[in-house]
């Protein structure tokens, strides 16, 4: 059989030069899409409290629950855009809170957008035309693997005749394995000072004897003119590498963003989104006018960021039914009082007993779907790589959809 070309679901880079034979995926060198691809398809039983039963009896448990249930929840990680939808109007259905899990470090980025606005670009812009990448608060890379090989060591970029100069800034310990020319090491929660500091320079307000968190000034003054000397520089970060004041960091970028435009251009790229969280997000904004934390149970969307923020709602004991969906990430629900529904890819484990639990396929390896990429300007197509009688997510929230009927 020839080898078609496939895309990865198993990180939000999302890379499309993947190949799928008779004998295998080729995965390109990427370890971690290697070991995405060799998950376990062991469990395949749907059980309602323990025992196994067919999936329209779970279906019709996970509605039963669902109905009765008057603030449920349904958050999570890992759902194509067909079951991600789905998932939607289930909650729609169900009067639930709908919330990607872990929205807080997403919103991060988002909420910047939301109240500033974002001058950002594609993998493909930066890969083509960046001169100078700022890499901010840690090594992208074990979260996405290929992220060098994609945006940095493109072979044959169309707009720039020497590969880009690298400058780094966040804690020693967590710098990128590269060679960097230059870089500028604060711990984690310095990092706003950082930044701040790189602005300050920038518009020449920046006190020559400072001194920020034991770093010189002249640092900050020549990291700015590293940025303005670019024909087209690019910052680029991980948003689980900022810690809780991610989102005025972020504001700060934006600002330095700003600055450097006048003058030459660039661009800010944030990694977040892996599991199609960012699909979850774009879907959300589509369909209800919020990109996280929205409420359906009054009929209408309803968005809160504290308030329907799904960590805080299970933390408080707030929710009295909760929907976890887990088809790509390997993230067993987490712990609560509530009753629950688990929709779960085959090789994850249950630490305790889930009161219906729904075995799903994953998108992109047991069935076709499509994805969101990091940088949020294409949706992908997923193809399956191995057969599976196991349901898609979409699926299984379309039925329970059916079982509940109309909306009273
Ligand atoms: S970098 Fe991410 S998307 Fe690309 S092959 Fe590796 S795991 Fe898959």
């Amino acid at each position: 059989m020839a080898t078609r070309a496939i895309t990865c679901p198993f990180c939000a880079l999302a890379c499309d030069d993947l190949g799928a034979a008779e004998a295998g995926v080729d995965t390109r060198g990427c370890a971690k899409a290697a070991a995405g691809f060799a998950r376990d398809a062991g469990r395949t039983e749907h059980r309602v409290r323990g025992k196994p039963v067919p999936l329209a009896d779970a279906v019709a448990a996970a509605a039963a629950l669902l109905s009765q249930a008057r603030l449920p929840l349904i958050t999570g990680a890992g759902a194509d855009l067909a079951g991600i939808r789905a998932l939607i109007a289930l909650a729609d259905r169900a009067g639930a809170v709908i919330d990607p899990w872990q929205s807080m470090v997403l919103r991060r980025n988002f909420a910047v957008t939301q109240e500033s606005g974002a001058l950002t670009a594609t993998f493909g812009e930066v890969a083509n035309r960046a001169d100078a990448i700022l890499l901010l608060g840690g090594d992208p890379a074990p979260d996405y693997p290929r992220v060098f090989e994609r945006l940095v060591d493109n072979g044959t970029p169309l707009f720039r005749s020497t590969p880009p100069s690298l400058a780094y800034l966040g804690p020693a310990a967590a710098a990128p394995r590269r060679t960097m020319a230059a870089a500028i090491h604060l711990d984690s929660n310095r990092l706003l000072d950082g930044v701040a500091a790189l602005h300050a320079a920038l518009a020449g307000r920046l006190p020559r004897d400072a001194d920020i968190a034991g770093v010189p000034a002249a640092a900050f003054v020549e990291l700015g003119e590293r940025l303005s000397a670019a024909h087209y520089g690019a910052i680029l970060w991980d948003v689980r590498n900022l810690a809780d004041d991610g989102k005025a960091v972020v504001a700060t970028v934006l600002r330095i963003l700003r600055h450097l435009n006048r003058r030459t251009r660039a661009v800010g790229l944030p990694l977040a989104g892996s599991d199609n969280a960012l699909g979850f997000v774009q879907a959300l904004l589509w369909q209800t006018g919020w990109p996280a934390q929205v409420s359906l149970a009054g009929g209408a969307p309803e968005h809160d960021p504290w308030r329907f923020d799904a960590a805080r709602l299970i933390a408080a004991g707030e929710i009295d039914a909760l929907l976890w969906v887990a088809g790509l990430s390997h993230s067993p629900p987490p712990a609560t009082m509530a009753p629950t529904v688990a929709l779960l890819a085959p090789d994850i484990a249950l630490t305790g007993e889930a009161a219906v639990e729904i075995r799903v396929g994953v998108p992109g390896l047991d069935h076709p779907g499509t994805l969101v990429r990091a940088d949020a300007v294409v949706a992908l197509p997923l193809d399956a790589v191995r057969k599976t009688a196991l349901p898609s997510v979409a699926a299984v929230a379309q039925a329970i959809v059916e079982s509940l009927g109309a909306r009273a």
